[in-house]
């Protein structure tokens, strides 16, 4: 009998926090760090009598996330009211748009196993509201063991998207990829900053698994995952172990696990979540999107960072994986396109913002925007290396030191008392001269043939370099040597 194989399919369930200063149906501040309970008000609470008023702004979030996924736009959506018990959802009920969202039908693109470009479709991205957060008394915040738990509400109400993939995902990779791509999008569209350590986004999957002998093993919907690993983890296990039970012959039960992080595991969820959906929010009326409004909105849209890469290759001929990594994020990318309209060549400006840039960003910790080397100032270093006025060590030099002292160009380049224009003419001639005269034995081998590779070429070229403290160009030095080795 031939060896039986198996296909994941996998589902994806992302939870967003949308920006916006103000909570989904009140005028409530979002910020979730303030003192607990300081932005709450009758509606976010839900006290009898306190009727939602729809936030504009989150709809047109939403419309903008919704773009970021290749979504359409539905001209008319619902609220509905998912009741359910429970102490940080004081009304009972959530408000969500479940299964009549704001937009529909989208896909994102992840690379197969093949490195073939594959589309994941997405269902849809409704939006709802968030509930409180709780707080248990035991020093880790388990519940069990827990002489108290406490409500926070200022997380009530605040404005969340869910994104709901079809079944296209084959393995914890793509799933990766997904979540990935899909949250650089939405950031780009500034639908949400989506911060990943401020539990911005939070991720369910639906595991099955497909046997090659015609068998279809039950859903399982493992919860819980809030980091790109956790859903990788969670995912590999929850394969592995439906494998192993339909290897042995048995059967997959259909049921809600919990990712259990530390462990490693996911285990059968022992909270069931009976809620009835389908109820109309009464104090809602329907959501109406005009055409006019979809325009006004699309307009807003930017380039998406895939769009944008190919472009560097196409038009600047910049390294894909360079190109990527400038896109990744939109601020960085428009510090470099600044840099090359104010007149950098693209290559060489996408060299120094991935190589020195970003090694300063990192080692002191800053984001572009608190990167002070302007990307003028940045465009005229460059151009100074290219054309050779500075060396690209001594290049490096000054852009450090305009880093440290937040200085201009020509500041540093005179307090690093370099002499720009390098050395050349009859002293560099003198100090070739000097330099060979002391290598009697390097110019015997290159005369003689035998430097078929260049490298005591090179070699003088460093003592040449050395001699001028770094100040000669390359190109210079090596000519001159070239010159004088004839
Ligand atoms: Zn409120």
């Amino acid at each position: 009998m031939a060896e039986l194989t198996f296909t994941p399919v996998i589902g994806i369930e992302i939870h967003i926090r949308l920006k916006s200063d103000s909570k989904l149906f009140c005028s409530c501040s979002t910020d979730t760090d303030a003192p607990a309970n300081t932005n709450i008000c009758p509606v976010c609470m839900g006290l009898p009598g306190s009727l939602p008023v729809m936030n504009h702004r989150v709809v047109e979030q939403g419309m903008l996330a919704g773009f970021a996924l290749n979504c359409g736009i539905r001209p008319k959506s619902l609220f509905f009211r998912k009741s359910y018990f429970y102490p940080d959802l004081p009304k009972g009920h959530q408000i969500s748009q479940c299964d009549l969202p704001i937009t529909t039908s989208g896909y994102i693109e992840v690379h197969d196993s093949e490195g073939k470009l594959k589309k994941i479709r997405v269902h849809h991205l409704h939006l709802e509201e968030d509930v409180g957060s709780l707080h248990h008394s035991a020093s880790d915040g388990r519940l069990e063991g827990a002489d108290t738990s406490y409500v926070d509400y200022n997380r009530s109400g605040t404005p969340l998207a869910e994104i709901v993939s079809e079944p296209d995902v084959s393995s914890s990779k793509e799933a990766v990829e997904y979540v990935m791509t899909l949250r650089r999008r939405v950031i780009y569209s500034g639908a949400s900053d989506v911060e990943l350590e401020k539990g911005m986004m939070r991720f369910d999957a639906n595991v099955s698994m497909k046997c090659s002998d015609g068998r279809w093993g039950h859903k399982v919907e493992v919860k819980n995952m809030n980091s790109f690993k956790a859903l990788e983890r969670a995912i590999e296990y929850e394969i592995k172990r439906q494998k192993k039970i339909m290897l042995q012959g048995g059967e997959v039960i259909q049921e809600t696990r919990h990712w259990n992080d530390a462990k490693g595991i996911t285990s059968p969820s022992r909270v069931k979540e009976n809620y009835r959906k389908f109820i109309v929010e009464p104090d809602l009326p329907p959501l109406y999107i005009s055409q006019e409004w979809i325009d006004r909105v699309a307009a807003r849209m930017p380039e998406m960072p895939d769009v944008r890469a190919s472009r560097y290759v196409t038009d600047w001929n910049i390294p894909q994986e360079v190109a990527d990594l400038i896109t990744d994020d939109r601020n960085l990318a428009d510090y470099f396109e600044s840099c090359v309209k104010a007149g950098a060549n693209p290559v060489r400006a996408a060299h120094w913002v991935r190589t020195e840039v970003l090694r300063v960003m990192n080692e002191k910790g800053l984001k572009i925007s608190e990167f002070t080397m302007k990307p003028e100032t940045l465009a005229g270093l460059v151009e100074r290396v290219d054309g050779g006025k500075l060396s690209t060590t001594q290049g490096k030099e000054v852009f450090d030191y305009m880093c440290a002292n937040n200085s201009g160009i020509d500041d540093a380049v005179k307090a690093l008392g370099i002499t720009e224009g390098g050395v050349a003419g009859n002293a560099l001639a003198d100090i070739v001269a000097s330099v060979i005269a002391a290598n009697p034995d390097v110019l015997d081998e290159i005369k003689s043939g035998k430097d078929k590779k260049g490298k005591k070429l090179k070699f003088l070229q460093g003592l040449v370099m050395k001699e001028t403290k770094g100040q000669a160009k390359p190109n210079e030095v090596a000519e001159a040597i070239a010159e004088a080795v004839k």
